[in-house]
């Protein structure tokens, strides 16, 4: 069993990977976890708005896409104070930096006018956090909410444990800081109920988590409820995470959700078509965008090999063997399952608009796929996209024969491997070459 500590660093790491979805992957990829996952993200507004129609309390907020719409959000408001948020997909902007030399992805203040002021500084500017990468993320909205006071920070998070097989809520006192943090500083200060997904969440885990958290007297009821809402939210919309921090309490004795991430399990995207409706595919790169349109995915990575497989396992595989024969993926692609020549075309259209680019490695093994439909898809993009760069072919399985000899009566200058290694060595050695 997974102990509270090795949870809440899961935690934390869950949501740092998808907020840093194509670095991690890279680096993943090279620890030897490739994923060729997609997932939906949602800003903070949206999972806020999920969570307040679900009795979880959340701010008023009204969300902003200029300036001026920031200014009049901050006026509809009419609140004592106001809290303006940059919406990215990262965590950690309260101690982000701008471009535009702004400091702080969070901002209070009680004039509608330093709103305006203060938006005009964020949208359009990419802001810098610990988990986006360096260049930052461009901020294309930004959240205008009626701040409240706080008294006190806890972190709040439930997720999906494998050890455990069901959901996990992981607490801790300490929060509005990185969770990993306090796991390595203060593990006595992280907590967990595990749930059993069949009974669902009893009372006396959703008390005893409130009172962990440090929450007393009727604030302990409150916060045990609120718990209990965010636990029937995070069922009901397949989330595989609910992220709260801080998960705090106001002077005036309310428990109110701060802040909010949620990861879903792209598996339920058939039953939950409204909440996958809402992707914001805005922070993929565009040529992740593009390869989605052909049902291809694609992931960036900062090598000079660009790959083009079917399925993880194998991405994964050609991946480790370039690194052992001393090469650099540059990215890949993933065919999927049912091909179709057209697919392939523009596979090689995507692969080569990538200047990084210096060689292709065509790994595939053809199981559902025909080969032969491959090695056509290849030859007709050679031709068309008149291909400047060297090209390794290892093709294995059905109709494996057939493919080779179109490979080769094509006259084209594609070098074909006879198995995975000695595709890697020839690509790696086309590349030196150069
Ligand atoms: P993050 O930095 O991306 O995690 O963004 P958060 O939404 O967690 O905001 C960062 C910090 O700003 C929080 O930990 C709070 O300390 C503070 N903050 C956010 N909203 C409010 C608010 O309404 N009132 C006050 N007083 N502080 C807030
Ligand atoms: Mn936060």
């Amino acid at each position: 069993m997974a102990s509270p500590v090795a949870i809440a660093v899961q935690a934390g790491k869950l949501l740092r990977e998808q907020a840093l979805r194509p670095r991690l992957l890279a680096v993943r990829s090279q620890a030897g976890h490739l994923t060729s996952r997609r997932w939906l993200n949602l800003q903070e507004y949206q999972s806020k708005k999920l969570m307040s129609e679900h009795g979880v309390r959340v701010q008023r907020f009204f969300v902003a896409s200029t300036a001026n719409e920031a200014l009049e959000a901050a006026k509809r408001l009419n609140a004592k104070e106001i809290v303006l948020k940059a919406q990215i997909l990262a965590g950690g902007r309260g101690k982000g930096v701008f471009n535009s030399g702004l400091k702080g992805g969070v901002h209070l203040t009680k004039d509608p006018n330093v709103v305006g002021q203060l938006a005009k500084q964020m949208i359009g500017y990419n802001l810098t956090t610990k988990q986006t990468p360096k260049e930052g993320v461009k901020v294309n909205k930004v959240m205008v909410a009626e701040a409240l006071n706080i008294s006190r920070e806890t972190y709040l998070a439930i997720l999906m444990d494998r050890s455990h097989n069901g959901p996990v809520i992981v607490g801790s006192p300490q929060g509005g800081v990185d969770i990993e943090e306090v796991a390595a500083s203060s593990p006595e200060l992280i907590f967990k109920e595990q749930i059993d997904i069949f009974e669902g969440i009893k009372d006396n885990q959703a008390q005893r988590m409130a009172e962990n958290l440090g929450f007393h007297g009727p604030l302990k009821n409150q916060a045990a409820d609120q718990i209990k809402k965010l636990y029937h939210l995070f069922l009901k919309i397949d989330a595989t995470q609910v992220e709260v921090n801080p998960f705090g309490e106001t002077p005036e004795g309310q428990v109110v959700c701060f802040d909010a991430k949620i990861n879903f399990d792209d598996n339920a995207e058939f039953r939950q078509k409204d909440i996958f409706a809402m992707d914001d595919k805005s922070e993929n790169e565009p040529i992740e965008n593009e390869a989605a349109r052909y049902d291809l995915k694609y992931i960036g990575l900062d090598g000079n090999i660009a790959c083009f497989v079917n399925g993880a396992g194998l991405a994964m595989a050609t991946c480790d063997i370039i690194f052992l024969n001393g090469g650099k993926p540059a990215n890949f692609l993933d065919l999927g399952g049912g091909v179709k020549e057209a697919q392939v075309y523009q596979a090689f259209k995507l692969l080569t608009s990538d200047p990084k680019v210096e060689a292709i490695l065509v790994n595939i093994f053809g199981g559902i796929v025909n080969c032969a439909i491959i090695a056509n898809g290849i030859t007709k993009a050679c031709r068309e996209l008149e291909l400047k760069v060297p090209l390794v072919v290892r093709l294995e399985g059905t109709n494996v024969q057939e493919a080779q000899n179109i490979l080769k009566n094509s006259g084209l200058p594609i070098t074909s491997a006879v198995d995975l290694e000695d595709a890697a060595k020839k690509a790696v050695a086309s590349v030196a070459k150069k």
